[in-house]
């Protein structure tokens, strides 16, 4: 297993070639396979090969050699599937929907009438409280 692996990781245990998957892309750092329970056909999950339950864990550069294959994967799926669009996402906590807590980019094919729905409740901020928003999140990237 990859050095700081979980033993109880199932996507560690892909890593280590403990659990089989249809791996698409792999490097040093990272891997790609697709998703066993996909919300399309080609719907692929790439991931660091070294386990870190959120992508915070993460410093820059380990993310970086995770990110940097997303333009890549993104074509490769759009020209594999027909798709006309495709999602990302990345999800962080049990809140924001994350069940396998190792760091994965969600790669989701995207047809027009499918019926793959957002629920999206955007909001709106009262009189001034987009700057007290702004100043919390720009003092904390300081800190
Ligand atoms: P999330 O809700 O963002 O944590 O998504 C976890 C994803 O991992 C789900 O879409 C699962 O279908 C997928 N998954 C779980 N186990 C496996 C596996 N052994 N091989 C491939 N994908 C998996
Ligand atoms: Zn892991």
């Amino acid at each position: 297993m990859e050095a700081n692996a979980d033993p109880n990781c199932v996507f560690c245990k892909i890593v280590a070639g403990q659990i089989p998957c249809a791996s698409v892309l792999e490097t040093d750092e990272a891997l790609a396979f697709l998703d066993i329970n996909p919300l399309a056909r080609g719907h692929v999950l790439l991931i660091p090969k070294r386990h870190a339950a959120k992508l915070d864990d993460l410093n820059a550069s380990q993310a970086g050699g995770v990110l940097r294959h997303l333009p890549a994967l993104g074509k490769a799926v759009r020209q594999a599937t027909g798709c006309q669009g495709y999602n990302v996402l990345q999800n962080n906590g049990r809140v924001a929907h994350q069940e396998v807590m190792h760091v994965h980019f969600h790669i989701i094919p995207r047809f027009k009438g499918d019926d793959f729905q957002f629920n999206w409740p955007a909001g709106g901020y009262a009189e001034g409280e987009i700057e007290q928003v702004r100043e919390a999140i720009r003092s904390a990237l300081e800190s």
